[in-house]
């Protein structure tokens, strides 16, 4: 049954010339031309030719990638379309090279009944220019105590639950939630974080909060909460999803789980994969979010997790802000950042210039991988699938700007920085989503 819905646009015929196409999914990484008729994939090659009236793009020094799937994001609809609707958090995902974005329950209302879901499913069909799926809540109004109708938003075509925003309250409740995520084989995605060691945080505790004077959040908020969560998923053999995954403590604690057979499965954010707590020196409230910006240790850790595969996939968790609401000193901001346009732009200047990974694994930590979690065709550049495929140029240097962004917010931790590499143009499920190059 459909879990994403996108608006009927029309199927696109390119041909895409000349670009080096790295899939790691079919095993290319050459030089070669991609046509794409009616939507679909039919050849790639070299010296290939089509009709007068196919659009001919020329991807000479550019990268043709199987389009990004991300698992976690929030489209602040409903409730908050001052933030983020469903048209403008498509289109950003499209900026990025996004083909598919699962949106959290944690709008207003929250997405806890099926006519919340189904309603945004009609939403997704009349707006969103990339194929969209919605997270259904784990508990009625995300308030940890009763499970919510799981069947019932299951059969509207919930993609996944969540509360995230918010830890499961309770071992019993959590329990639960795994037990029904196991029957249904819908994934559960927790927020892990124990609230009686983040209240009141404000950054990542160590020298930097120290010194800066904030209250600190503790890496032990988040670990022994994976903790807890892996412990209730290995007496249930349950699956698992951890979202957000930010320290060593917990990237260790995954590693023993995945070890003894576990089906966990995690993310990591563009962010926590490039920042660390020493940034939050310059009291941006664009670097306050939840989890914190951690220590330099926490992010090796993430990123050679990334790299071995330990951790899943990257997921940016996109979350969008009113300027009103950032524009205040750091203690009283929002925890969250936007992502869905510069995740690739950051983690390939971030990690693949400095070869901390190599392109080919980025690509299927950001493609391939998440969309296995969700179910989802994995995009590849080759004959016969769907045209799920992004054309980034690796080169060209853009300043973030508000202008720059597609997103109704502007709440990025890049804000006024320059990031090395573009998506120039993204075909989602067949159809041109984002053209930067016409
Ligand atoms: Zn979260
Ligand atoms: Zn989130």
């Amino acid at each position: 049954m459909e879990r994403t819905w996108c608006k009927p646009l029309p199927a696109a015929d390119l041909l895409i010339t000349g670009g080096r196409v790295v899939d790691p999914e079919s095993g290319l990484d050459d030089l070669l031309d991609v046509l794409v008729g009616d939507g679909r994939i039919v050849q790639v090659g070299t010296g290939l030719e089509a009709g007068d009236d196919v659009r001919v793009v020329d991807a000479t020094g550019m990268l043709v990638l199987p389009g990004f799937v991300d698992l976690h994001a929030h489209f602040r609809t409903p409730g908050r379309e001052d933030e983020e609707d469903i048209a403008t958090a498509s289109a950003a995902a499209a900026a990025g090279g996004y083909v598919a974005v699962l949106g959290m329950a944690n709008t207003e209302p929250v997405v806890d009944s099926a006519h919340t879901l189904r309603g945004l499913a009609r939403q997704a069909q009349d707006e969103a220019v990339v194929p969209l799926g919605f997270y259904a809540a784990i508990t009625r109004g995300l308030e940890g105590r009763q499970l919510t109708e799981m069947c019932e938003l299951d059969e509207a075509g919930a993609a996944a639950f969540s509360d995230d925003g918010r830890p499961l309250p309770t071992a019993a409740i959590m329990r639960r939630a795994l037990q029904y995520g196991k029957m249904s084989g819908r994934f559960m995605a927790l927020h892990a974080e124990d609230p009686s060691l983040t209240a009141g945080g404000q950054m990542h505790e160590g020298p930097a909060s120290a010194r800066l004077g904030l209250a600190g959040i503790p890496s032990i908020s988040e670990s022994l909460e994976v903790a807890r969560a892996l412990g209730v998923a290995a007496y249930e053999d349950a699956g698992l999803h951890l979202c957000h995954v930010s320290t060593a403590d917990s990237v260790q604690a995954i590693a023993h789980a995945k070890e003894a057979g576990l089906r966990v499965t995690t993310e990591a954010t563009p962010h926590h994969l490039t920042l660390v707590d020493e940034c939050v020196a310059s009291l941006d409230p664009n670097l306050k979010m939840s989890p914190p910006l951690r220590s330099e240790s926490d992010r090796e850790a993430l990123v050679e997790a990334l790299r071995s595969g330990l951790i899943d996939c990257v997921a940016t968790d996109h979350a969008p802000h009113a300027p009103e609401e950032k524009d205040v000193p750091f203690e009283e901001a929002p925890f969250g950042c936007i992502g869905l346009e510069t995740a690739f732009s950051v983690l390939y200047g971030g990690l693949v210039a400095s070869k901390a990974l190599d392109l080919a694994t980025l690509v299927t930590r950001m493609s391939a991988a998440p969309a296995r979690i969700a179910g989802l065709p994995a995009p590849s550049v080759s004959a016969g699938a769907t045209a799920d495929l992004c054309i980034v140029d690796p080169s060209a240097v853009w300043t973030v700007t508000p202008a720059s962004l597609q997103s109704r917010s502007c709440n990025s931790p890049w804000l006024g920085q320059e990031l090395t590499g573009k998506v120039r143009l993204t075909v989602a499920a067949g159809r041109v989503a984002w053209d930067d190059l016409a």
